[in-house]
Parts: structure tokens; sequence; C-alpha cells
């Protein structure tokens, strides 16, 4: 598939959720009630046909095992790897397994992922659905910056290490949760709640390699749609020819 590398500045950008499983509906809401400087068209990627007309994607939470299989299924994988090497693609919680490089505690036989983002993630990491929880975030690079962003954790993946080799884009970390919500049982050393721990990748909940995002939480889930116009203006719209 021949996929130019940005947006052309006299169309408009098209962006799509991956609407195989999971939040896409929800993340297809918020894109639309963006008011940006330039229009976008949001569309729904089932197939390599939609695919071939999009200039950025989200893969939303849901279940990355279910995401990847149906996606190996509709023969979306490798067109949906290729895309990932030259377009702005934004995973949250599930779609953040798939687009990172490596995981711990895969499905059992293993899982398929996108790759993108070089980094390990811990699958299910804060335990099972009834450890989910909220937390308030301080998230780097978004409008109203000082009025906190509300994360919704929904069995979400932790992030365990950043690999980025000096060859690859810097990885920047946007957003971390308090030490003290880390997983108990993997605590290493005991933390204050309001502490964020610079030197702990696990505190990491947002962040960005070169035209990728990350959040391991929902927001898409929330009425705070400054995420989505963080996505859309620094990854999607900086990289329009
Ligand atoms: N734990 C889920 C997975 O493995 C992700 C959960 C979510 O997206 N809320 O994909």
């Amino acid at each position: 598939m021949a996929m130019q590398q940005g947006p052309a500045l006299d169309k408009d950008v098209v962006i799509a959720p991956v609407a195989l499983q999971g939040a896409f509906a929800e993340h297809q809401v918020m894109l639309k009630k963006l008011s940006l400087k330039r229009k976008i068209c949001v569309v729904l990627v089932r197939s390599e046909e939609d695919l071939a007309k999009c200039d950025a994607l989200i893969l939303p939470g849901g279940e990355s095992t279910t995401i990847a299989l149906l996606a190996r299924l509709a023969g979306l994988l490798e067109p949906l790897r290729e895309f990932t090497k030259i377009k702005p693609v934004w995973g949250t919680c599930a779609g953040a397994i798939l687009l990172a490089q490596e995981i711990q505690n895969p499905k059992k036989g293993g899982q398929e992922l996108l790759g993108g983002i070089s980094i390990t993630v811990e699958r299910n990491g804060w335990g099972s659905q009834v450890e989910s929880f909220e937390a308030a975030l301080e998230v780097e690079g978004l409008r109203d910056a000082d009025r906190a962003f509300h994360g919704v954790f929904i069995r979400a993946p932790v992030v365990c290490s950043l690999n980025a080799k000096p060859s690859e884009p810097p990885i920047h970390v946007i957003a971390r949760i308090s030490a003290g919500l880390l997983p108990k049982t993997q605590t290493v050393v005991p933390h204050d709640e309001d502490d964020t721990d610079p030197t702990d990748a696990r505190t990491i909940v947002a962040l960005r390699q070169g035209r990728h995002l990350l959040t391991t939480f929902h927001p898409e889930l929330t009425a705070d749609h400054r995420i989505h116009e963080y996505f859309v203006s620094e990854c999607v719209l900086s990289t329009c020819a």
C-alpha cells in the first residue's frame, strides 16, 4: 500500500479510530467535537481500504488480544504495522499495549503487537477489573495545563521500561501518577501518596515518541477533550506537508 507521509495542506485530515473492538465509538464522538483551526474528517477503520484513506489512527481501549486477533482475521495486522512506521498513532490502554514494542504477561501462548513505541509494558499490570482506579493527572502540553486531567484506569498496562535506541526518536514522558498508586505487590520502596517518582518507569502513564502518543488510561471515557486536541494538533497536524 502506497502511503504518503503527512497530510497535504489542501485536503481534510482524516483521523480514524480502529473499529474492531473496544471504545472506538467514544473516540469518534470526542474527535467530532473538537474545534480546531484545520478541518478534520473522522472515519472508522475496519479494512485495508479504510486504512488507505487515513492520516492518523487511534487504537482504542478494549482487549488487546481481541483487537490483535480481529486485525489478523481482517488482514489488517501487517497494514497497521506499516502504517505505524510512518504515520501518527495514539494508543489508549489496550491500544497502548498494541503500540508497545514488548510485553510482559501476554496472553497464554503469546499475543501480537504492532510496535511503534520503544517501551515494554506489563499487561494488566495493576491487576484485574476490580483494581481499576481513577486519578487526577498533570499532563504536560495540554491546554489549561494547570487543570488536572481525570485519568480513568481500567485493567491498565504498566510501563516497565523505556527502550529507545539512540537512532530512534527520544521518548518524552508527559504524565506520571504518584508512586503511592503503583501496584502494592511491586512497590519496592515506600513512597508518599503525592510523590511522582521520576526514576521509576512504572509511574509513567502518558508519553510520546516521535509522532506517536500513548496513554495507559481512557481519555475517551471523560468529557475532557484536551488529550484528543493535543494528539491532533501536536502529533498529526504538526506533520502536515
Ligand atoms: N487489559 C486489557 C488488555 O489486555 C486492556 C484494558 C483496557 O483497555 N481497558 O488489552
